[in-house]
């Protein structure tokens, strides 16, 4: 038959274990539920297709424009050769539009490919963005993995424990259990401390002769002169 100061100390040990064990389990949901690598990779993938969507559509009025006066361009020069335009003033416009023409299809063109080089570059970024993030989605989905083991033994641990825990409560009065239940939140969830040589070893006080034969005997409980915890001795 354990003392109340022994079972107490039972109980503490599993509680230690439950908390660590309740800590990392809702550490494991939070992981389960957002991986920042892939986070980062998606956003970085969302910005470099903005990037791209503009680039490509102003390519594309560039060559639509392009299309449009090189038609022109055809059109008043077959009419310049048709013979069909006699008059001199008349002539010598259509000449003129025409060599304004060809001007606006130099500049359109240059334009167009200035327009396709950067096209180019912006797809290849995206192109990047989107391998990143199939890399970073296949390593959180391994990560995820791993984390499910560990969430898996763990909450059978947990259950273990609890099955424990109940077992350990009834070596405990009720009066004892509440003083135990109030004093963990004040001592670091250690309301237990071992007595060896003389001294407690949480706060390394040490104990008159009256308090270790009192903790000995195991009768009631003993306080630390130190830090008030529980002493018990563990042999
Ligand atoms: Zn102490």
């Amino acid at each position: 038959m354990l003392s109340q100061a022994e079972a107490l100390y039972a109980l503490q040990k599993i509680d230690i274990t439950l908390t660590k064990n309740r800590k990392r389990l809702a550490e494991i949901a939070t992981l389960l539920a957002s991986n920042e690598q892939v986070k980062q990779a998606q956003h970085a993938l969302d910005e470099a297709i903005t990037k791209l969507n503009p680039l490509r559509a102003k390519a594309k009025d560039i060559e639509l424009e392009l299309q449009t006066t090189q038609n022109k361009h055809k059109t008043s020069e077959d009419r310049l050769y048709s013979g069909l335009v006699k008059n001199p003033k008349e002539l010598q416009d259509l000449q003129h539009e025409i060599e304004s023409l060809k001007h606006r299809i130099e500049t359109l063109e240059e334009q167009s490919l200035e327009a396709m080089i950067l096209v180019e570059d912006a797809t290849n970024i995206v192109n990047e963005a989107e391998l990143a993030l199939k890399q970073a989605q296949q390593q959180a989905q391994q990560q995820n993995k791993d984390l499910m083991i560990e969430q898996n033994k763990l909450e059978k641990e947990v259950e273990t424990l609890n099955a424990q825990r109940e077992k350990a409560l009834q070596g405990i009065t009720p009066e004892n259990l509440k003083t135990y239940e109030a004093m963990r939140p004040k001592k670091a969830n250690q309301p237990v401390a071992v007595l060896r040589n003389g001294s407690c070893q949480l706060c390394g006080i040490e104990q008159t002769g009256f308090i270790i034969e009192n903790v000995r005997k195991g009768k009631e409980l003993v306080l630390c002169l130190g830090c008030g915890r529980i002493l018990v001795e563990v042999l």
